[in-house]
């Protein structure tokens, strides 16, 4: 499974739409301070489910929506698209079979979250799933290494450091289906 390419519209400082291609398996985000380095990843975080606007740098939901600038006025949606290429078919379940699974988020300012898979409407929850176990995603994040991401690890609490092995080895999916199941 790879990340090939992020799409945004009125998400953060990304007013227009914008088409990022990730054309290698390791990708770095540079540019001068205040550039959107950060919001790029926000919005990789945000398909992927994130659900606290404090973990995307906001103070409401509604934060991620392009809220204007000295030359532009809000806009009132915000839409961010990740395609992967799924040809090893990493990213299972029902879309197993997809060569190429797009995963897509939007939001208005008047309603909630959209989610969509493969441009078909889907719930949160089937957007969670599809990504436990691949790094991407929940709590542990790994794929994507932040500024001072290291050191929080090396620093990290041992059921903290515990997380991030038991969503590299494959294991925080069945761990995950057994406390739904538990719960019900
Ligand atoms: P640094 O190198 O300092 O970490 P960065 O490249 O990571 O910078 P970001 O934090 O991604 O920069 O982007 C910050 C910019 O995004 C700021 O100019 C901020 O005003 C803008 N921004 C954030 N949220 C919104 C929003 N909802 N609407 C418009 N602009 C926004
Ligand atoms: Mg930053």
């Amino acid at each position: 499974m790879r990340l090939t390419q992020i799409k945004l519209a009125g998400f953060k400082s990304f007013v227009d739409p914008t088409t990022l291609s990730l054309a290698s398996n390791l990708t770095s985000v540079v540019g001068p301070n205040g550039c959107g380095k950060s919001n790029v990843i926000d919005a990789v975080r945000w398909v992927t489910g994130e659900s606290s606007a404090r973990q995307l740098r906001g103070e409401a939901l509604e934060d991620v929506i392009f809220n204007g600038s000295n030359a532009r006025k809000p806009v009132g949606r915000a839409s961010v698209e990740l395609r992967f290429d799924n040809s090893e078919g990493k990213l299972g379940g029902q879309y197993g079979a997809f060569a190429e699974i797009s995963v897509r988020r939007e939001l208005t300012r008047e309603g909630g979250s959209k989610y969509f898979i493969n441009n078909t409407r889907a719930r949160r929850r089937d957007v969670v799933d599809l990504f436990l176990g691949t790094g991407l995603g929940g709590r542990s994040n790994y794929a994507v290494i932040e500024q001072g991401a290291v050191n929080r690890l090396i620093e990290a609490k041992p059921e903290d450091m515990r997380q991030v092995l038991e969503e590299a080895a494959g294991i925080s999916k069945y761990k995950e289906r057994r406390r739904e199941t538990e719960n019900r």
